[in-house]
């Protein structure tokens, strides 16, 4: 049953039966949907593009801060009173309600936390759902966040009844938290909370269950797993999403029926994939999305203005002559538009993490990398080369690129999408005293997830062997980065036949069949004899290979590791070959060496993606 089947579910925004129907159908299919704190009709536009992009809902929320700047700064926001909040707040959700159903999506219109202090924001919002409840038969928001969790955990549920009780006859739904989100956001410092807050327990999350499902069921839980707001480098807080299958199954027990309770996940951004994962399938239905979205309104802007800062110093005069005029640069529709675009891309990624699309998921996600080798020879030349990485649609396809070392720290912060930066090859241990070489701990520093080994160039020209690629993937492994391991036989064994080539790429994956795992290790199969000769495998070749070696990783490691392991083709792969290479079924992606260079990289990409991922 799709979403579009819940009673109720139309385009634009919606409230009461259809708006919690659709969570529930989140729930039942396990996927959340994310919610996007929004500050300008900017930024909602965005969100709402995205949605229309993949046909799917999305929540728009405004926190008390961006709805103050929604309404203009220069308003009188007193305390206690939040004016301006208010105002701003309730212009959002009229904004949304006019231009929603344009884009032909179903809309949640939700607030976000609410503390002690912010109560009257909360009133004033209430009010305003009351009067449109007057008029139209339901309230003016979706959802409103109380977040008293600051609180003793019996006040904050008392406060919480009290207003159920006045939403629940507008059927209005309710989000609360308990226990705390780390971190700082729109101005709420809790960095500093005790450690035992950030984490909650099945009988808190319970108390809130038994305090207000008797008045509503219209109610979802934020509760704590050491989620924190904001992106930081990896901290102490340990991020447990399976302590949320923990209150499901305490819960369970006591009420008699499965998973009954809903929840939110703040402080997802930077989360790694299988934390979300498992929070889907623990019971999240929506996930909070600000930082991320912030960085990517703000990097659509910067690389415009990286771009084109010559066309920006003056209202006459750019690089072209010195009286042209630069109008059509600096008005705003071009440069917010930039951000927009950025921003629309970001929402896609946090949609499709969750689950929120249309689409068959793979039995494995599509992965293509682009290997530069020792290019370009002037650092000048970069950005016009990852201009072809950010134009990759990343969401839907696991995007590397391996730069020459000496660019790494170049690269890393001028993607602007969900593409990685992986080198392309590192030592064999440690830092110390191994000159010319760079240590994995050195990535880990910078970021880095990914790290390439064993390419046939360093195989040939740097005689690396099987043993020592061996000791190099268990040292990455070792360190918690995940690898592209490449394998792939010459032109003598190749003319001999399969049983040749795979007698090479047995050789070389024997010392590390062990280590073989889909998580963290993904294969990238070269036909040596086929790449930058102009001679080609063909199709049939390249899938038989890939099905021999998924076949020898069922025998030799695990059927599970054979059917998840990636396997990337490396053979010379273009924007015109791909789509022929993509539909056959052990093919998982490809390393690409000279069209990563140019522009018909996203085409490899998207060719990769349109077959591997089915339309529902
Ligand atoms: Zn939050």
């Amino acid at each position: 049953m799709s979403f579009w089947d819940v009673p109720g579910v139309k385009a634009g925004v919606i409230t009461g039966d259809a708006a919690w129907g659709l969570l529930k159908h989140a729930k039942d299919n396990g996927y959340a949907i994310p919610a996007f704190n929004c500050t300008s009709t900017s930024t909602i536009n965005s969100v709402l593009e995205a949605g229309k992009k993949l046909g799917r809902p999305v929540i728009i929320q405004f926190s008390e801060g961006g709805a103050a700047f929604m309404a203009g700064k220069s308003l009188p926001n007193e305390k206690g009173v939040l004016q301006a909040s208010i105002l701003g707040a309730i212009a959002g959700a009229q904004f949304a309600r006019a231009v929603a159903p344009a884009y032909g999506i179903p809309v949640l219109v939700h607030s976000d936390h609410c503390a002690k202090k912010l109560l009257p924001w909360f009133d004033g919002m209430l009010e305003a759902d009351e009067a449109y409840f007057k008029l139209y038969g339901e309230p003016l928001f979706s959802s409103h966040m109380l977040d008293l969790s600051e609180e003793p955990d019996e006040e904050n549920i008392a406060i919480c009844q009290k207003y159920l009780k006045r939403m629940a006859p507008m059927k209005c739904i309710l989000e609360m938290e308990i226990g705390i989100t780390g971190g700082v956001e729109d101005g709420v410092d809790n960095s500093g909370a005790a450690k035992e807050k950030l984490y909650s327990t099945p009988e808190d999350v319970y108390a809130v269950y038994t305090g207000l499902s008797p008045i509503s069921e219209m109610f979802t839980i934020a509760a704590a797993f050491g989620n924190v707001h904001g992106v930081y480098k990896a901290g102490n807080v340990v991020l447990r999403p399976e302590l949320l299958g923990e209150f499901q199954a305490y819960a369970s027990k006591k009420v008699g029926s499965q998973n009954p309770l809903f929840f939110v996940f703040h402080g997802g951004s930077g989360s790694e994939k299988h934390h979300i994962t498992t929070a889907l399938g623990n019971g999240v239905v929506k996930m909070n999305v600000d930082t991320d979205t912030q960085w990517a309104y703000w990097s659509g802007l910067k690389n415009f203005y990286q771009a084109k800062s010559g066309y920006l110093q003056g209202q006459i005069g750019n690089p072209e002559g010195a009286d042209k005029p630069n109008k059509s640069y600096y008005d705003p529709r071009k440069w917010i538009r930039e951000s927009e675009t950025s921003m629309v891309k970001r929402v896609q990624e946090s949609c499709t993490d969750l689950g929120n699309h249309n689409f068959v998921t793979p039995k494995r996600k599509p992965i293509v990398g682009g290997n530069w080798k020792c290019n370009p020879e002037c650092s000048s030349k970069l950005d016009g080369l990852v201009k072809n990485i950010n134009a990759c649609d990343a969401s839907l396809c696991d995007v590397y690129v391996c730069p020459s070392t000496i660019h790494v720290t170049e690269v890393i912060p001028k993607i602007s999408n969900a593409a990685k930066v992986c080198p392309q090859n590192c030592n064999f241990k440690g830092c110390g005293a191994y000159t010319g070489e760079m240590a994995v701990e050195q990535m880990k520093d910078l970021g880095l997830q990914w790290v390439m080994i064993g390419h046939s160039e360093r195989r040939e020209y740097c005689e690396e062997d099987d043993t020592l690629l061996a000791t190099k993937l268990k040292y990455i492994l070792d360190a918690g980065m995940k690898c592209i391991f490449c394998i792939g036989e010459k032109l003598p064994e190749r003319e001999k036949g399969l049983e040749a080539t795979m007698a090479v790429c047995i050789s070389q994956l024997e010392q590390v069949k062990g280590m073989l795992d889909p998580v963290n290790v993904v294969i990238a199969y070269e036909p040596v004899w086929a790449i930058g000769t102009g001679v080609t495998a063909t199709a049939a070749q390249a899938q038989e290979t890939h099905a021999a070696i998924r076949k020898w990783i069922a025998a030799n490691v695990s059927a599970e590791c054979a059917a998840g392991i990636r396997i990337q083709y490396g053979g010379s792969a273009n924007a015109k070959n791909a789509p022929e290479l993509s539909a056959c079924p052990d093919i998982d992606g490809f390393l690409v060496g000279g069209a990563s260079l140019k522009p018909e990289f996203a085409e490899i990409v998207d060719a990769i993606v349109a077959e591997k991922w089915g339309k529902k």
